[in-house]
């Protein structure tokens, strides 16, 4: 028998040997979908003397495709001049512009070879152009949103002028003709954007048959991995370059669709036997990959799944170890857990064959963090997927350079990077403009805002958002020095006035004692420049307090914690509007949370209520970090942007942001001051901890697509992070993440460990809020599962219990309890009590009875 069919099933045998006309592959995770293709290629080009440079394979990343590109290589043995094409569809989408984009010109007319590609920094300049020719505020249409509307609409192949027709309203009617606009001035430069570059392969080969033709003759065997992910304009382009021949094949499975949200589209795999009719369909039904244990958790819980053919998948894995369950106190202690199995998991396979691989998988990228501080405390090398290290992500990075403003406003790097983001109108233009008057002056970019805004040397419009960014950047100044409140009081109340029903806008009982006014006065000093429709930028909605005034300070904190709320807001001296707010207040006219965006996006356990808010600052004492980190999310509307923006991108920056929140409470906890706080976020981006043969990889459940490892662990699963809390109230959204689980765990080869915190603290609260474990969780049969020790502190039930009341025990909410000092949930138990076991040469501190708390611990590590 041929070498390359060796050692595959007759089904697989199948599929490497059919290279004659379309082959659908359609099976389930770990069953050898891409094994087939990539042997495929190889016995393409050994058996059939096909030659290598006429195969073109589609992976979904560029990483799939290396890899890819690795093992045909390894497979063949030789290295041949001539290899096939692996390549990503965008990839392959800019070789074929480059090479033939004139082909589309009329007339001499059209994009050159020399096209420039957007990213999204010159697509949004673009938005921002037309919204200004068509007289739109970019208040009331943010580019961003623009744009998600734009690049769906291109996905699925809708032109301004349908988008027009079908436009239900007049916003989508403006948007329309935003687009239309767009799509001249890419024109105009030359230039595409992502979603071009596949749309203009397709126009391309469509319009000219001689450019079809001559690619048909090229590539005349088609390879495509991941295909339950195509888009629309991936389906076509594939079509296109199947040519007559037809020589494609494409391997997927259905119950691994997870990029709905980009457009994917599970009807691809159907068009696919239309357009083909004579396709062989090929299912695979051995699963190579995982024990008999993980494969069964998994279909059960892909089985809850309504949308699916459904299908057998066995293995001969049999039995193997029970999927292992840890249920930690809180996220630090989850990783914790996390981080000493792998060192246990590492040291034991030192000496053993083959190179241990463990994968940790979370739902959003934020959470990493943790993980990551706790791998660093255990010296255990990692690798990030997904780019960055959580303070390397452009958010995070912005966040940050406020904070740095706020310390040091003459930083000019960090002016530079927020002072338009988000957008509030200060172009470039006026950035270099300032930047020159800095440069002939020697002032700093600060100093000249200054200077412009007092001696009136810009336009009005660039003066009204530099103030706006001047006043930001000040108030969260003030906020660092003692006294602050009343000083940024004192200040706003001199220049400013309070227009008409704003107050009550902005109305807000989740404050306790007094902190509403502080929104207030920050939205009268906004609205003074930007008119009304901003006030809602301004409302603090997080629900922390400025601290208590003098006479607030009176009442004890656990007298505050109970009071209503109203009380202390009658404070005239600390507030000048205390009579329209207390008014308020008392009326309860307007339901209890005012902003919008908390209407939006909260869920209620995320809006505090004063009872969750301790009095935690003495009166007088400067902001905390987790306050000033709030303030500037807020003020700077930068969660808000992103949150109008509603792409899945947006909501993980989001989360990002939040949890760089949750850092800083964490810092607060160790009494870091916020010079601190940054030179450790410095220091922690720096690439010390990266290597690729680090053999723990961190990524998303999104990056592990594909990949394999002997270890997996699945955090976080809670009900709201997983599945997340946008997808929990819409079926197929849910239907979605629970493929994303099956997704998850059938990566893990030998050993599958599910995680999840009893309490996770959201956004910096001081208070960590109680989870409901993740449905997926109770949809692995119990019979699967084990206990891994979670700690006690959970309702009390025998192993008996487990397996019978199991879902039982997890439908009952856990007492709302508080990390600092409740009878079930004390410090002691929030660390995870490792082994006392020499670990010569490990920073790792292992005491869990020293007193001190983890928080703690973990600065004597990092540092
Ligand atoms: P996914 O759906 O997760 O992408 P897949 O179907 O592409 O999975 P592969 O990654 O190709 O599956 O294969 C899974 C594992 O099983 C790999 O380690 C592969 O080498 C192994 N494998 C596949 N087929 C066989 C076989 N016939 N004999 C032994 N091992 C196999
Ligand atoms: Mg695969």
């Amino acid at each position: 028998m041929n070498r390359l069919l060796q050692n595959m099933n007759p089904q697989q045998q199948e599929g490497i040997q059919a290279v004659d006309g379309p082959v659908l592959l359609l099976a389930g995770a770990g069953s050898g979908k891409t094994r087939v293709i990539t042997h495929r290629i190889a016995y393409l080009i050994e058996e059939r003397g096909v030659l290598p440079d006429s195969i073109l394979a589609v992976t979904f990343t560029n990483k799939a495709a290396k890899e890819m590109a690795e093992r045909v290589e390894k497979i063949l043995n030789h290295n041949s001049l001539a290899k096939p094409t692996l390549a990503t569809f965008h990839s392959f989408c800019v070789r074929v512009l480059r090479r033939d984009i004139e082909a589309l010109q009329i007339n001499g007319k059209g994009l050159t070879r020399a096209f420039a590609i957007y990213d999204e920094t010159d697509q949004q300049a673009v938005v921002k152009t037309a919204l200004k020719r068509l007289s739109i505020d970019d208040k009331t249409l943010k580019p961003r949103v623009v744009l998600g509307r734009i690049s769906w609409a291109k996905n699925h192949m809708i032109d301004p002028q349908q988008y027009f027709l079908a436009s239900a309203n007049p916003m989508e009617e403006k948007i329309a003709h935003v687009f239309e606009i767009y799509k001249k001035e890419l024109l105009k430069a030359n230039a595409l954007d992502f979603d071009d570059l596949l749309l203009e392969t397709v126009r391309l080969l469509k319009s000219s048959a001689e450019v079809r033709e001559r690619y048909n003759r090229r590539y005349r065997y088609l390879l495509i991995d991941e295909y339950q992910d195509t888009n629309h304009p991936q389906y076509e382009l594939m079509t296109l370059l199947a040519g007559p021949e037809k020589n494609v094949c494409v391997v997927g499975d259905e119950d691994q669709s997870i990029y709905s949200w980009r457009g994917a589209d599970i009807k691809n795999i159907l068009e696919f036997e239309k357009d083909f009719p004579n396709v062989r369909t090929i299912r695979l039904e051995q699963n190579y990959r995982s024990t008999q244990v993980i494969l069964e958790g998994a279909s059960a819980v892909v089985a809850q799944n309504t949308q699916r053919k459904g299908k057998t998948l066995w293995t001969a894995r049999e039995g193997g170890s029970l999927i292992g369950y840890y249920e930690a106190p809180d996220g630090e202690n989850e990783a914790l857990f996390v981080a000493d199995h792998i060192r246990k998991y590492l040291r034991e396979a030192d000496g053993q064959e083959g190179l241990p691989r463990c994968a940790v998988l979370y739902r959003t990228n934020s959470q990493s963090r943790l993980v990551e501080e706790a791998l660093r405390r255990y010296n255990i090398q990692y690798h990030m997927v997904g780019g960055f290290s959580f303070y390397d992500r452009a958010e995070v990075k912005d966040l940050l350079s406020y904070m740095k403003l706020a310390l040091n406003p003459h930083d000019s790097i960090a002016l530079g990077r927020v002072i338009n983001s988000p957008v509030r109108g200060i172009g470039k233009t006026t950035l270099e403009t300032l930047e020159r008057m800095a440069l002939s002056s020697g002032m700093s970019t600060w100093d000249a805002i200054g200077a412009a805004i007092k001696d009136k040397l810009l336009p009005p419009r660039a003066l009204t958002a530099l103030g706006n960014f001047r006043r930001l950047i000040e108030d969260a100044r003030a906020m660092l020095e003692p006294d602050f409140a009343e000083k940024l009081s004192a200040d706003v109340a001199g220049d400013a006035s309070l227009p008409e029903g704003v107050a009550e806008q902005s109305e807000d009982v989740s404050f306790g004692f007094g902190a509403a006014s502080d929104g207030e006065l920050a939205i009268a000093a906004a609205t003074e420049d930007t008119g009304a429709d901003t006030s809602f930028d301004t409302s603090f909605n997080f629900g922390f307090d400025f601290g208590p005034t003098e006479e607030m300070s009176t009442i004890a904190p656990e007298n505050a914690a109970n009071s209503d709320s109203s009380q202390g807001i009658d404070s005239a001296s600390f507030n000048p509007f205390a009579s329209v707010a207390s008014k308020t207040k008392h009326d309860k006219k307007f339901p209890s949370i005012v902003s919008r965006r908390d209407e939006e996006t909260s869920t209620p356990s995320e809006v505090s209520t004063s009872e969750d808010r301790p009095a935690f600052r003495n009166p007088g004492d400067p902001a905390t970090l987790p306050e000033l980190i709030k303030f500037l999310n807020d003020r700077s509307g930068y969660i808000r942007a992103l949150e109008e923006e509603a792409t899945p991108e947006a909501f993980s920056r989001i989360e990002n942001l939040k949890e760089l929140a949750n850092a800083a409470s964490d810092a607060q906890e160790r009494g870091e001051t916020l010079h601190e706080f940054l030179d450790h976020a410095a220091l922690i981006s720096d690439a010390d901890s990266y290597s690729e043969e680090a053999r723990v990889t961190l990524m998303t459940l999104h990056a592990a697509k594909g990949l394999e490892f002997p270890l997996v662990f699945m955090t976080g699963m809670e009900e709201g992070l997983f599945p997340s809390s946008r997808t929990m109230v819409d079926p197929t959204g849910l239907e979605e993440e629970r493929r994303l689980c099956y997704v998850g765990m059938t990566r893990a080869m030998d050993t599958l460990v599910m995680t999840r915190a009893r309490y996770r603290r959201r956004y910096g609260n001081d208070m960590p809020e109680s989870s409901v474990p993740s449905r997926f969780l109770e949809e692995v049969p119990s019979r699967l599962m084990e206990d891994l020790g979670s700690p006690a502190a959970r309702p009390q039930f025998s192993t008996s219990d487990y397996d019978s009341g199991y879902r039982g025990a997890y439908a009952t909410p856990y007492p709302k309890a508080n990390r600092f000092g409740s009878k079930n949930f004390d410090e002691g138990e929030r660390h995870y009590n490792y082994e006392d076991e020499d670990q010569s040469g490990e920073r790792a501190s292992r005491s869990s009875s020293t007193g001190k708390t983890s928080a703690n611990r973990s600065m004597d590590n990092i540092a």
